[in-house]
């Protein structure tokens, strides 16, 4: 492998539930330390595609290859937030017990030793929620609720960062300091966020891949108008950077 060589490959890539399909045919190439938006319509299939990245789900045909070998064995690789972390919100856990679990993820069992506690602990100061530790996450706010999940997934230093719609019930100035944070990350990790603020993933964003059972991967951070239209099912007027930013190529058949 060179150093060109993407970090994710996806070849050919079809899976179904139950014999209906959900991805058909999608081949894409993340390369290394890419900020990768991943927009479409509900249903489309975007938190099918990561979970097939991830090695959650197996594909049922084609292949899907990271740094060169199968998702399961680069389990290690990645750092997962879930969709919905705000669901469980009363589980009477404190912010460090949250980050800690990270820690434990890819060896099991075990006890939590000196250099878990300190790994927690900058991973805390990483995403900005020092003093908090040992808050139980029901006193916290949505966004910092979601830097708290998003310090668990990096407590053990993944290479790849995939959130699933990291930003719901966040507030604005709330998105873009996560997003801000997330830019931060890119500098040494690829990030893959699955989205619909397509107003401020076009700030941080290097591509865009639109799903919509099929996959189209866009280099560059420009949002289309058919990408809009995709995502919302109605026109939107982009701002970003405080700019109004409008919306150029379009791609053939969605
Ligand atoms: P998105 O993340 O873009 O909203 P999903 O990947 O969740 O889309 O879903 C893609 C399609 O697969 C949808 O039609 C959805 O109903 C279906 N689907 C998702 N998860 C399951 C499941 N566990 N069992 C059966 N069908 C599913």
């Amino acid at each position: 492998m060179t150093s060109d060589t993407p970090i994710i490959q996806v070849r050919d890539l079809s899976f179904s539930y139950n014999g209906q399909p959900a991805l058909v045919n999608v081949s894409i190439d993340v390369p290394d330390k890419e900020f990768l938006a991943i927009i479409g319509p509900n249903g489309g299939g975007k938190s099918t595609l990561v979970k097939l990245i991830l090695g959650l789900l197996e594909p049922d045909s084609g292949k899907i290859l990271v740094r060169g070998r199968s998702p399961k064995k680069m389990a290690h690789c990645f750092g997962y937030v879930p969709q919905d972390v705000n669901i469980n919100i009363h589980f009477p856990i404190s912010v460090i017990d949250v980050i800690l679990m990270g820690r434990l993820r890819h060896r099991g069992r075990g006890r939590i030793n000196a250099e878990d506690r300190q790994k927690a602990m900058e991973t805390v100061q990483l995403m900005g929620i020092a003093g908090f530790e040992n808050r139980r996450i029901k006193d916290l706010s949505a966004g910092q609720r979601e830097r708290v999940f998003i310090a668990r997934a990096l407590a053990t230093d993944p290479d790849i960062l995939i959130l699933d719609e990291p930003t719901a019930g966040v507030d604005t100035s709330g998105k873009t300091e996560l997003y801000h944070l997330l830019g931060k990350l890119n500098e040494t990790k690829t990030i893959i966020v699955v989205s619909h603020d397509l107003m401020i993933v076009s700030s941080y964003v290097k591509s865009v891949a639109c799903v919509n059972q099929t996959v189209h991967y866009h280099p560059g951070n420009e949002i289309t108008e058919a990408m809009l239209d995709m995502g919302y099912h109605c026109p939107v007027e982009l701002v970003a950077h405080g700019q109004p930013h409008r919306i150029l190529k379009t791609h053939g058949d969605f």
